[in-house]
């Protein structure tokens, strides 16, 4: 297999895309420092990546991690040195599911038969994100350029980071937006994501971005994102429907979701998630 390489999608801003999972992460340098977003999923797999990162910049390294999923977070160990942001729900989440994610993975790999694969999860320290973070904007000063911590609200998690770097008319969205498959939703707030989106989008620093990173897949452009932040608000629509008209059940509200270009899989997933945090959602959508 061959070893991804960094490309530069605009200047300074880099882009490494991984053949496990299809994963981005992202470099963005300045005259001071450089930002690293995101860390793979084992500590070999972050060495590696801190190893691509020295051969672009020798500068300190600080690092984000976009949220608590272990393909964005488990190379932590590599970047140790390093100032690790997260939003404050981050760390709170790994805390709590690291080990589970963990031994689901590590699970998976030995009965696919994948054993040495499996030792790197299992031989892989946590190393939680500790400058955490909540407000809606936090810079990141590089030196000569700044980058931008974006928190918009619930969607892929209830603690999603989205970097914006408007200098370069750059949106790094994480696992908000995916290219190649449907946006996972096992963590997910399916009835609050679509808005999400809008309100990112609206956002200054996101507003006119012309390249768009996933943390899975292709760098995309304005429209890809305009056409997912559709989906997502209209799955939130039909969800919304459902529920007032008394559908109480999964196979009940996959069947009022069907036609929007989701896999079955992917509304089950979501019905799931409604149903486990309508309660919170309710609130929301009472509110005048
Ligand atoms: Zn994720």
């Amino acid at each position: 297999m061959s070893v991804p390489q960094f490309q530069e999608v605009a200047p300074g801003t880099f882009v490494r895309r991984h053949s496990e999972l299809d994963l981005n992460c992202g470099l963005v340098v300045g005259s001071r420092r450089a930002l690293v977003i995101d860390t793979r999923s084992t500590t070999a797999r972050g060495e590696g990546l801190a190893a691509a990162v020295r051969e672009i910049t020798p500068l300190e390294q600080v690092v984000v991690n976009t949220h608590a999923h272990y393909d964005h977070c488990f190379g932590n160990a590599a970047f140790r040195d390093s100032q690790i942001y997260a939003h404050v729900g981050a760390a709170a989440s790994l805390q709590r599911t690291a080990e589970h994610q963990r031994s689901q993975v590590v699970e998976h790999l030995r009965r696919t038969e994948r054993p040495d694969l499996a030792q790197t999860y299992v031989d892989t320290e946590v190393v939680l994100p500790f400058y955490l973070v909540d407000d809606e904007v936090t810079p990141i000063d590089l030196g000569d350029r700044t980058a931008y911590l974006l928190f918009g609200g619930r969607g892929h998690t209830d603690h999603d980071l989205v970097v914006a770097v408007p200098d370069v008319s750059t949106v790094f969205w994480a696992d908000l937006i995916e290219q190649g498959a449907d946006p996972a939703m096992d963590d997910s707030f399916p009835l609050e994501w679509g808005a999400t989106l809008a309100r990112l989008q609206e956002h200054p620093h996101v507003r006119d971005a012309q390249l768009h990173v996933p943390g899975h897949g292709e760098v995309v452009e304005p429209a890809f994102i305009a056409q997912q932040r559709a989906t997502l608000s209209a799955l939130a629509d039909d969800l919304t429907s459902a529920l007032a008209a008394g559908v109480q059940d999964v196979d009940g509200l996959v069947a009022k979701t069907r036609g929007l270009g989701l896999t079955d899989s992917t509304l089950r997933d979501a019905a799931v998630r409604t149903l486990e945090t309508r309660s919170g959602a309710a609130e929301v959508n009472a509110a005048p």
